[in-house]
């Protein structure tokens, strides 16, 4: 459903059986995480390794804001999947509660209380 300017022309009923969906669609809240994925590259001080003249070796880390200041946790290879999803959980949760906002205020214009 496209939210952007045309909730108006929506029927209230619609706006509600939406904003179940939404609702029902919401990720676990226990399965998120808010940050990002990112690859370091760190030259394994070998002095024979193939790294010492390229870019290093790739290793995976959870970039994570806390507080104002950015933490990096290591993500060994298995755990990306593991991450990955929670990463994703979190913003469809976003996205749901962006999405509910637009229909509560709606709602709220409409003079309309579930
Ligand atoms: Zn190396």
């Amino acid at each position: 459903m496209n939210t952007d300017k045309n909730l108006k022309s929506i029927s209230s009923d619609l706006l509600l059986a939406r904003r179940q969906d939404l609702t029902n669609s919401l990720p676990p809240l226990d399965q998120v995480i808010r940050g990002s994925l990112i690859t370091r590259y760190v030259k394994c001080g070998k002095s024979k390794c193939r790294c010492v003249s390229g870019p290093g070796h790739p290793s995976l880390y959870l970039s994570s804001l806390h507080e104002g200041k950015t933490r990096l946790v290591y993500v060994p290879a298995s755990w990306e999947p593991w991450v990955q999803q929670r990463l994703d959980n979190f913003h469809r949760t976003q996205d749901n509660l962006a999405e509910l906002t637009e229909i509560n205020l709606e709602l709220l214009k409409r003079r309309i209380q579930d």
